[in-house]
C-alpha cells in the first residue's frame, strides 16, 4: 500500500524492505491523502497511540499493531508549577523504553513486520536505538544498533537487554550513520531509521493528537528539542492534520531548541537559509540533540517558519541548572531533556500563552 516520494526531486518509489532514500540522495516522504479525522472511533481502540490508527497509513483491516504494541502513548499532561498555570509538561518519559521514541518505533516496526523483514539496522544517539531494539524484539526481528562508543552506558545496557547486537563506533554521529547505512546496503536489510523512514513520523505525530485531546484544543506554543527533528516534524504533521480537518483554528507555534554547541538549524534560521549547513559539534551534554548535519533540515525549517515559531539555543551551563530545577519540581529527566526546560526559560512568552514542554527522556538514562 502506498508509495514514497523524494523530497528533493519528486521521483516516486515503491515501498520495499530495502529502499530508504532516493537515487538522488533526497529523503523520502509518504504519498498519502490528508486523513479525514473521525474522533468518534478513537474510543474503539486501547488507550495508547493506536487510538489514532485510522489516521495512519495502514490498511484499515490491519491488526499487526495489536501484537506489537507495548502500551506506548497517552502520557500525562501536567501543569508544571501552580504559579504558572498555562505551562504544561507532557511526560513522555513514561513510555515503555522511557523516551518519546517509542511513538515512532512502534509504528515503524509495525510497518517492518508487515513488510515481513527478518532483520533491521538502526543508528542512534541512544534512545531511538533502545526503542527500535525493544520493538524488534517484540516482532521477533533481528536488530543491529550502531552507536557512538561514548553513548550513555545505561542506554547501551537497555539496548543489549532487548537482544540487539550493538556496533559501537568511534567517530562523529555522522560517521555512525554512515557505517549503519553501508551495512544496510551491503546486507540488503531494512533501515529502521527514525530519521529517514517516514513511518516513524506517523508515530511521533500522535504527540499532537494526545495534546489536542488532553487540552481540548491546541496550545499556543510547543517547546520542542530538535536534533534530527522527529518530534518537531511529528508534532507539526499531527497539528496540521487537525488544522486541515478544522478541529483547531490556529497552528501552535513551534519553538525549537538546540544546544548552542551544536546548532546547525539555529544558524540556518538566523541566516534565512532554506537548508542547514553542517556544523562541527563543539561538544554538548545534550547528546540526544547533538546532530551536526540533520538530513531533514529543509522540512524542519519550513515547519517552524510555517507555524511562526522560532529557534532558541541553549548554553551548556543552562542545561544542568535546568535539570536540577525540574527535579526540584518532581520531574527527573535525562540531561538532554533539561535543554527543553532551559529553552522554555529563555523563551519570551506572553503571560496568557498556553505552552507545552515535552519531557522526552527519563532521568535514569543519564549517569
Ligand atoms: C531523540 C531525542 C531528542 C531529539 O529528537 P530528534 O528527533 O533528534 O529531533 C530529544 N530528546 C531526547 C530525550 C531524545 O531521545
Ligand atoms: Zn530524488
Amino acid at each position: 500500500m502506498g508509495q514514497y516520494v523524494c523530497n528533493s526531486c519528486g521521483k516516486t518509489h515503491e515501498i520495499t524492505p530495502t529502499i530508504w532514500k532516493c537515487d538522488c540522495g533526497g529523503v523520502l516522504d509518504l504519498i498519502k491523502e490528508m486523513p479525514v479525522i473521525d474522533a468518534s472511533v478513537w474510543s474503539h481502540y486501547p488507550n495508547s497511540i493506536w487510538r489514532y490508527f485510522d489516521t495512519m497509513p495502514f490498511v484499515k483491516e490491519s491488526k499487526t499493531w495489536e501484537s506489537i504494541t507495548l502500551g506506548e502513548g497517552q502520557s500525562p499532561l501536567i501543569v508544571l508549577d501552580s504559579t504558572e498555570p498555562n505551562t504544561y509538561v507532557k511526560v513522555d518519559y513514561m513510555m515503555p523504553t522511557l523516551s518519546f521514541k517509542d511513538r515512532g518505533a512502534a509504528v515503524l516496526m509495525t510497518k517492518a513486520k508487515e513488510l515481513a523483514v527478518s532483520k533491521v539496522i538502526a543508528d542512534s544517539s541512544g534512545n531511538a536505538g533502545t526503542a527500535i531494539a525493544a520493538y524488534a524484539a517484540r516482532c521477533n526481528i533481528a536488530c543491529d544498533i550502531y552507536l557512538s562508543d561514548e553513548t550513555s552506558p545505561k542506554k547501551v545496557a537497555q539496548i543489549k537487554a532487548h537482544g540487539a547486537t550493538i556496533k559501537q563506533i568511534h567517530g562523529t554521529r555522522e560517521d555512525i550513520a554512515a557505517a549503519a547505512q553501508k551495512a544496510v546496503d551491503d546486507e540488503k536489510v531494512f533501515y529502521a531509521s527514525h530519521v529517514y523512514n517516514p513511518y516513524f513520523y506517523e508515530g511521533t505525530k500522535t504527540y499532537a493528537y494526545e495534546i489536542y485531546e488532553q487540552l481540548g484544543g491546541a496550545p499556543d506554543a510547543l517547546i520542542i528539542p530538535v536534533g534530527n527533528g522527529t518530534l518537531v516534524l511529528g508534532a507539526y504533521y499531527g497539528f496540521k492534520e487537525l488544522y486541515e480537518n478544522k478541529l483547531i483554528e490556529v497552528m501552535p507555534k513551534i519553538i525549537a531548541v538546540q544546544a548552542a554547541n551544536c546548532a546547525p538549524l539555529v544558524r540556518a534560521y538566523e541566516n534565512g537559509d532554506e537548508l542547514a549547513k553542517p556544523v562541527t559539534n563543539q561538544g554538548t551534554l545534550a547528546e540526544g540533540i547533538a546532530i551536526a548535519a540533520p538530513a531533514r533540515s529543509k522540512q524542519i525549517l519550513e515547519a517552524v517558519r510555517d507555524t511562526k515559531g522560532t529557534f532558541i539555543d541553549i548554553q551548556e551551563v543552562e542545561i544542568l541548572s535546568a535539570r536540577s530545577k525540574l527535579s526540584e519540581k518532581g520531574f527527573y529527566v535525562e540531561v538532554t531533556t533539561a535543554a527543553n526546560y532551559a529553552g522554555y526559560l529563555k523563551y519570551n512568552k506572553s503571560p496568557q500563552e498556553k505552552i507545552v514542554i515535552p519531557l522526552c527522556g527519563a532521568g535514569i538514562k543519564s549517569s
